[in-house]
């Protein structure tokens, strides 16, 4: 079936309705465009587990800081929407920032005590912004499930808080990260990275890869473990901004690392910013 795109809030809002109303299971994929593989597993997650399926396309002002890309940030709608269709949804959600955030819009979502290290320490109101848009969305969509990726482990968490503390009736579903044939996360912002650096920046997976080996042969002091990664990343000329070993559900540093805690990275490589992480198992 083809894709159909929806601009407007209430349109979007009164085509899941009816859905809904037909008893369809409603999936949604929330995105800020620049398709790819990595997004098209989150929307074929979807296709086989609901009737429905809703990707938005929105590149949100509100998580991205005042010197952050916002502006750079790729747009690639015409692919995107050919890649959403051939991945199976219904629908694309391309809502303009006046729909998402219209005039008198005044509310915050904020979610405390996950947000504040990691990612959240070096992009200050960043998942506030992040909280936010997902509530909005999830409120216009009206899913009962919602797929995001564990590449970005911090937000999967900070979403999951938010649905049970305001009971949002959607099951937050995390997908497994999609990765170049090199290791490297798929990630919108590859696009940023030079053939040199796009080489270099291969270490990212090495390292958690490397920190992963130390902890299964036997090494449980995080000191040791984040200390290989650090040196990885650095001689590979990227700039750390962290590498951090946490228990899986808290986000809080371990004094103690083991299988079931994650290892998390973020790093520059010139300017651009990669994150990426790995679950012990
Ligand atoms: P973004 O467009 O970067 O905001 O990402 C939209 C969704 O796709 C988020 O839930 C991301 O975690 C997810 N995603 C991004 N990159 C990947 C990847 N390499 N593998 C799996 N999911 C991803």
């Amino acid at each position: 079936m083809a894709l159909e795109r929806v601009d407007a809030a209430a349109a979007m809002g009164a085509l899941a309705a009816r859905w809904r109303a037909a008893g369809a299971r409603v999936g949604f994929v929330p995105t800020m465009g620049a398709l790819h593989a990595g997004h098209r597993s989150l929307i074929q997650a979807a296709r086989a587990e609901c009737d429905r399926v809703v990707v938005s396309v929105f590149v949100n002002p509100r998580q991205f800081g005042p010197d952050e890309d916002l502006d750079r940030y790729p747009r690639t709608l015409d692919a995107d929407l050919r890649l959403a269709g051939e991945a199976g949804a219904d629908a694309a959600f391309v809502p303009k920032v006046e729909a998402v955030y219209p005039p008198g819009f005044a509310t915050t979502v904020s979610v405390s005590g996950l947000t504040e290290g990691l990612c959240g320490a070096s992009r200050p109101g960043h998942f506030d912004g992040v909280a936010t848009v997902v509530a909005r969305l999830f409120g216009i969509v009206g899913p009962c499930r919602a797929y995001f990726g564990q590449k970005d482990y911090q937000q999967v968490a900070v979403v999951r808080r938010m649905v049970a503390d305001l009971a949002l009736p959607v099951a937050v579903v995390s997908c497994p990260i999609v990765r170049e044939p090199d290791g490297l996360a798929m990630s919108s912002r590859n696009r940023y990275l030079d053939a040199d650096t796009r080489r270099r920046a291969a270490a990212v997976p090495r390292a958690l890869e490397a920190g992963a080996a130390r902890v299964a042969a036997g090494e449980h002091d995080p000191e040791r473990v984040l200390g290989v990664m650090r040196a990885l990343l650095e001689a590979a000329g990227g700039r750390v901004d962290y590498v951090a070993a946490v228990n899986a559900e808290t986000l809080r540093a371990v004094a103690r690392v083991g299988m079931g805690d994650v290892l998390l990275v973020a790093v520059r490589f010139g300017g651009t910013r990669l994150i990426d992480n790995r679950v012990l198992s």
